[in-house]
C-alpha cells in the first residue's frame, strides 16, 4: 500500500467537539461595576441564537476585583473563557489574545462598558449568515462623547483615509463581526504595532455595514485620555502607511525650491538696483522655518524607526498569567444570569 492514502489520513483533522457558533470576545481593564450587567445582556443576546456559542472574557490587567467576577461566570449552553494578561498590554493586544483563543464560527468584537449594545448580535449574525465576512457597525450617534471628541475623530479617520490605501470606514470602532477565515487571516499578522482598525480593515473581505446608535457607558470612566488618543493616532499613520515621509521629502523640495527663487530675486535686486542686503527678522524667519521643518522630518523618521525597533525585538504581544474555561452547566437548575 503507497504512503499516500495513509498520510492523507493522517491530515484529516476530526473536530473535538461541536464548533461553537459565535465567539463573543470582551476585553476589559478595571470594569467591576459593569461586568455583571455586560454578561446578563451577552447571554441574553446569546440564547436569542438558539445555538452554542463562546464568550471569551480578556482581563487587560485590571487592579479592581473584574478577575475574580468574571473568572467564575457560566453558562447552561455556552462556554465561557477567561483570559488574564499578566499587565495591562492595551485593548489592542487583550483584543488579538481574544482573537486568538476564538474557536467559532465567526468573532464578535464587543466593549464590557455596553457601549456597543449586546442586542445587534442577532442583526449581526444575521448579516453573515446571508454572506457578509466582516460585519461593520457603524456608530450613528455618540451618545455620552463631547464635541471636541467626536471632532478628532472625524479628523482622525479624514486623515487615516488621505494617507492609507486601506482606508478605514469612518464611526466604526472595534464593534463589528468577523468570519473565521479573516479571524486566521489576523492572527497570522506578525506584527506588533497592533492598530486594531487598521488591521481589521487590512484583509478586506466581503463587507457589510450596519449602523446603530451607540450608548452612553454604563458606569465607571473611559480608559482613554488625550495622549492615549494622540498615542494612537500616531500609532496608526505610521504602522499603514509611509505617506508622511513622502509629506516631509516634499515639503523638503518645496523649501529648497522656494530658497532659490529667493535667492535669484536678492542676487537681482543687489546686482541691477545695487540694495544692500537687509531683513534681520525675515532672515531669522527663514531659519527658525527651515529648522521647524528640518525637525518636524527627523520626527517622522523618527516614528518609524521607532517601529521598527519595537517590531525587531519580536517580544511577545501579551503574556498570559491565568485562564480558565467554564464548560457549558447543562444541568443546572438555577440559571444565574437570570433577571
Ligand atoms: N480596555 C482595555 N484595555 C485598556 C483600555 C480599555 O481592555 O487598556 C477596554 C475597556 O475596559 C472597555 C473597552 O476596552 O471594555 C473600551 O474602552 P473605553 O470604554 O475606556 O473606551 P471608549 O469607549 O471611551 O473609547
Ligand atoms: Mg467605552
Amino acid at each position: 500500500m503507497s504512503a499516500v492514502p495513509y498520510l492523507y489520513k493522517a491530515q484529516i483533522k476530526k473536530p473535538q467537539r461541536q464548533q461553537a457558533l459565535v465567539s463573543v470576545i470582551i476585553p476589559f481593564l478595571n470594569e467591576e461595576d459593569v461586568l455583571i450587567a455586560c454578561h446578563r445582556r451577552v447571554c441574553r443576546a446569546l440564547d436569542a441564537l438558539g445555538q452554542q456559542c463562546e464568550i471569551i472574557y480578556v482581563d487587560d490587567g485590571s487592579t479592581d476585583n473584574s478577575w475574580h467576577i468574571v473568572k467564575n461566570f457560566n453558562h447552561p449552553l455556552h462556554q465561557v473563557q477567561c483570559l488574564r494578561l499578566s499587565r495591562n498590554f492595551g485593548k489592542e493586544a487583550a483584543t488579538s489574545a481574544g482573537l486568538k483563543a476564538s474557536t467559532a464560527r465567526c468573532a464578535i468584537l464587543l466593549d464590557a462598558d455596553l457601549q456597543d449594545p449586546p442586542e445587534y448580535i442577532k442583526d449581526m449574525v444575521k448579516a453573515w449568515k446571508d454572506g457578509a465576512q466582516v460585519v461593520e457597525m457603524q456608530r450613528k450617534k455618540r451618545h455620552g462623547e463631547n464635541a471636541l471628541k467626536r471632532l478628532s475623530a472625524h479628523l482622525f479617520y479624514k486623515l487615516m483615509s488621505k494617507m492609507s490605501d486601506h482606508p478605514i470606514t469612518e464611526n466604526v470602532g472595534d464593534f463589528r463581526l468577523l468570519d473565521q477565515k479573516v479571524v486566521d487571516v489576523i492572527n497570522a499578522l506578525p506584527e506588533r504595532t497592533r492598530f486594531m482598525k487598521g488591521l481589521l480593515a487590512w484583509p478586506g473581505f466581503k463587507r457589510v455595514i450596519l449602523q446603530f446608535d451607540r450608548d452612553p457607558r454604563l458606569a465607571g470612566t473611559t480608559k482613554w485620555n488625550y495622549p492615549k488618543l494622540i498615542h494612537l493616532a500616531l500609532e496608526g499613520i505610521t504602522s499603514f502607511s509611509t505617506t508622511p515621509l513622502r509629506w516631509a521629502t516634499i515639503a523638503g523640495i518645496l523649501t529648497s525650491l522656494s530658497a532659490f527663487v529667493m535667492a535669484l530675486i536678492i542676487l537681482t535686486k543687489t546686482l541691477i538696483w545695487g540694495d544692500p542686503v537687509t531683513g534681520y527678522p525675515s532672515t531669522m524667519l527663514i531659519i527658525l522655518f527651515l529648522g521647524g521643518i528640518q525637525l518636524l522630518s527627523i520626527g517622522v523618521l523618527g516614528e518609524y524607526i521607532g517601529r521598527l525597533f519595537i517590531e525587531s525585538k519580536q517580544r511577545p504581544l501579551y503574556i498570559l498569567m491565568e485562564e480558565t474555561f467554564n464548560q457549558p452547566t447543562f444541568a443546572r437548575q438555577e440559571i444565574e444570569y437570570a433577571p
